[in-house]
């Protein structure tokens, strides 16, 4: 399986819940990488709650702040090797994610800043480099404060505005996760620089944003 294909599956997994499917049905997944690149879905661990250092391959998932480890077997459900599993079904995890986020959020606390390379999409004939930029999502939603050419520009999008995010793993040819920005007339590809951060946790974010904005 590609990680295209990875990142469908698990997409559409969460959208229909088809591990609860999987389960109910007894149709077991025998492909043995079938764990893999679940940490970019699940990043924050239960049981010491750090987020961003949650990672994955084989059939397990472990966190390499605390050690703790799980497997998946093959009806999708996971099991700590030792102690506590806290989540076997894997939306329930992704749930309890969202929780943390809604409670940032409630709280007014919720803020992400971090460095990031910029890719345009300006027309079908495919991606352009637009250089650097800081991306901040934070209370009041998101802004990217760029620099191309020499020319320093800055976007706004207000949480209130946007109700989600399209976000993408793996992606392009840097092969990292991304947030895609769009405004009326272009479409701005933010790939966060390092590992302190989650396209999963900032699309989590805004959804949680826009709701908590609309009350
Ligand atoms: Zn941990």
């Amino acid at each position: 399986m590609s990680v295209e294909q990875i990142n469908r599956k698990i997409n559409q997994a969460f959208e229909y819940d088809d591990f609860a499917w999987q389960r109910e049905n007894k149709i077991p997944v025998l492909y043995k990488d079938r764990a893999r690149g679940l940490h970019k879905v699940l990043y924050q661990c239960p049981a010491c709650r750090t987020e961003y250092r949650m990672d994955s391959g084989g059939a397990a998932i472990w966190c390499n702040h605390c050690s703790k480890r799980w497997t998946m077997s093959e009806y999708g459900e996971l099991k700590a090797l030792e102690g506590e599993t806290h989540f076997a079904h894997i939306p329930d995890w992704y749930e309890w994610e969202r929780k943390q986020v809604r409670r940032e959020v409630e709280e007014g606390r919720y803020c992400f800043q971090g460095n990031a390379t910029v890719r345009m999409l300006p027309n079908s004939k495919g991606f352009i480099d637009f250089g650097k930029a800081v991306l901040t999502h934070n209370m009041d939603g998101f802004t990217l404060e760029g620099n191309h050419d020499g020319t320093s520009y800055t976007l706004n999008i207000p949480a209130q505005s946007v109700y989600s995010c399209h976000i993408e793993y793996n992606y392009g040819k840097y092969k990292r996760d991304c947030v895609d920005l769009n405004t009326l007339n272009d479409s701005y590809w933010v790939f966060p620089e390092g590992d302190d951060f989650s396209v999963t946790k900032i699309s989590l974010a805004t959804e949680e944003l826009f709701i908590y904005k609309k009350l």
